[in-house]
């Protein structure tokens, strides 16, 4: 065969050369040490937590070693593309924090290594496609669906691997006259990478996280350009990373199983490949087992998840980052207050199995993550999220800001801080008492207190209810008031002699935290109280009587 005709027919319009590819893309001036790294996207309309996982471990590769990290899109599958995802893709990151250097933006793009969107790389594929042609490594193929599948059926009646390689690789076969004859009558073809490998032959790497790896070699001729002329995901991304000097390569650890093709490109290329780092697979409890987290199944592997939710983008950011390295967490501990920017990151320190993702353990850090802020931040970010996501509860936290920041931070100091604020859907729950417009009453009042009881108290309550009362004075007033209704002013008492008592000093408080939050778990009710005002006190008690009658 001659294949430098070969190439000239399969690719007669071409206009650029190697020479003038590799000009375009020298190699990259950075200091000994630095890593390049990217984050490769597919628009196909669903960003999940993986990327995010991968994006931060990358992000603070370059970061911390003064490299590059770049956004490239990958959307050479035009079946799967959806339309407006690149720019959810962009969005999306930026919410929860993840910043490019390079790469493509929702207008255009960034950086001297472009383009970054596949799609408009279709030349450069092309060129170095035709490079693998001249050197005899790969090949027009013409064959239909009919025709593979013709090729399954015979290989599964002879028990052979399926697949297209070896005999089996019908094409791989055809002369030149055969060829030129298919292209003239506009046969569609795929080119086909032609694998050299002998049986039982294998491939060693050393992997980031999974250290050294020996795999068996690739023995298929897989397609490198489709019918449409662009490239398959292994052919681009080889082509890519190597023009745009990728030093470290995280992917999830799907693409394992298609490394030795792409280990294959690199060497049929003549490239020396970036350091392969494949990460774990995000998993979930289930029962007594865990599983990989499913895009079909759990809507918490979305991250519109967490923004619709209203999550603060930094607490999923430390969430993750616990997981990224193992020894995050005792870091952490040592450095409560530190920007996590001064956590020396490694890959090394990367899971190799399934990391487990716990929601509850990020909530735990969300409630951490609200105690850092401060309440002016913690309104505008909650703010901010409700104009997106609940428009109601927008109005009335813009209507009541002050009263909004109040009840935020009731019980945020001292030694024991209440963790009430989780996620923003949770806070415009939570906080619905504090406001005129959302306050309803949810929960009984003590079953210990009779609906007689219930009304005598708030209404005495209320009598000698004074705004300026500090919190004793306030709460020697209930006790009081305990007392004279036949409650002991103290639980403990109660205990002792449950018979001389209706009740205790906390039943009475229940009926009065019951007419004024609506729950029987809320915040400090005397802080409660200082947030209403004296008008709104009242007008709740008297409705709470007003029900109860
Ligand atoms: N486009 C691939 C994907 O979205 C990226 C794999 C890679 O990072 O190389 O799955």
């Amino acid at each position: 065969m001659d294949n430098l005709k070969l190439a000239e027919i399969l690719f007669p319009n071409l206009s650029l050369t190697v020479d003038d590819i590799e000009a375009k893309y020298p190699q990259r001036q950075l200091a000994s040490g630095a890593m390049v790294t990217r984050l490769a996207p597919s628009p196909t309309g669903f960003i999940h937590l993986g990327n995010l996982y991968g994006a931060y471990a990358d992000m603070k590769l370059a970061n911390q070693s003064g490299g590059v990290f770049y956004l490239r899109i990958e959307d050479t599958d035009e079946k799967r593309e959806v339309p407006g995802a690149v720019e959810e893709i962009i969005n999306g990151l930026q919410y929860f924090g993840v910043d490019f250097d390079e790469g493509a933006l929702i207008d255009g793009e960034k950086g001297a290594y472009g383009p970054y969107r596949q799609s408009a790389r279709k030349e450069l594929y092309q060129v170095y496609a035709r490079e693998l042609v001249k050197k005899g490594l790969a090949y027009p193929c013409f064959c239909t669906e009919e025709d593979l599948a013709e090729i399954r059926n015979q290989q599964e009646a002879q028990k052979e691997q399926t697949g297209y390689y070896g005999k089996w690789a019908r094409d791989r076969f055809l002369t030149m006259e055969q060829i030129e004859k298919n292209l003239a009558e506009g046969k569609p073809w795929v080119l086909r990478f032609k694998a050299m490998v002998q049986d039982g032959e294998t491939v060693g790497l050393v992997d980031g996280i999974r250290g050294p790896l020996v795999l068996p070699a690739n023995n298929m001729d897989f397609v490198v350009l489709k019918a449409t002329g662009l490239p398959t995901y292994h052919f681009a991304h080889v082509v890519d990373d190597h023009l745009m000097g990728t030093t470290h390569l995280l992917r999830g650890e799907e693409w394992l199983s298609t490394l030795p093709m792409h280990l294959a490109l690199f060497a049929a290329m003549g490239w020396e490949h970036p350091l392969y780092c494949h990460t774990a697979h995000l998993m979930k409890k289930e029962g007594e087992g865990r599983r990989k987290l499913s895009k079909r199944k759990d809507p918490e592997l979305g991250l519109n998840y967490y923004r619709s939710l209203g999550y603060h983008p930094l607490a999923v950011k430390e969430y993750l980052l616990t997981i990224l390295n193992s020894n995050y967490e005792e870091w952490r501990l040592e450095h409560p207050t530190a920007a996590d920017s001064e956590f020396e990151f490694t890959v090394d320190k990367m899971g190799r199995s399934g990391a487990l993702f716990d929601l509850e353990k990020l909530n735990d850090i969300s409630q951490t993550i609200f105690l850092q802020l401060t309440v002016e931040e913690i309104y505008e970010f909650v703010l901010a999220w409700a104009k997106e996501y609940d428009t109601a509860y927008a109005q009335i936290l813009t209507d009541h800001a002050d009263m909004a920041k109040k009840a935020f931070d009731i019980g945020r100091s001292g030694d024991k801080p209440r963790k009430d604020l989780v996620y923003g859907a949770q806070i415009a729950k939570f906080s619905a008492y504090i406001f005129p417009e959302t306050f309803e009453i949810t929960d009984s009042y003590p079953a210990e207190v009779s609906k007689e009881d219930c009304v005598t108290i708030l209404r005495e309550y209320l009598q000698g209810y004074v705004y300026e009362d500090d919190n004793d004075a306030w709460f020697g007033k209930v006790r009081l008031l305990a007392q004279e209704l036949g409650y002991a002013a103290k639980p403990k008492d109660f205990k002792k002699n449950p018979d001389q008592y209706k009740g205790h000093v906390g039943h009475v408080s229940g009926v009065i935290r019951i007419a004024l939050t609506g729950r029987t778990n809320s915040p400090d009710l005397w802080e409660v109280q200082q947030i209403l005002g004296v008008e709104e006190v009242a007008r709740r008690i008297n409705n709470a009587i007003a029900a109860l009658n």
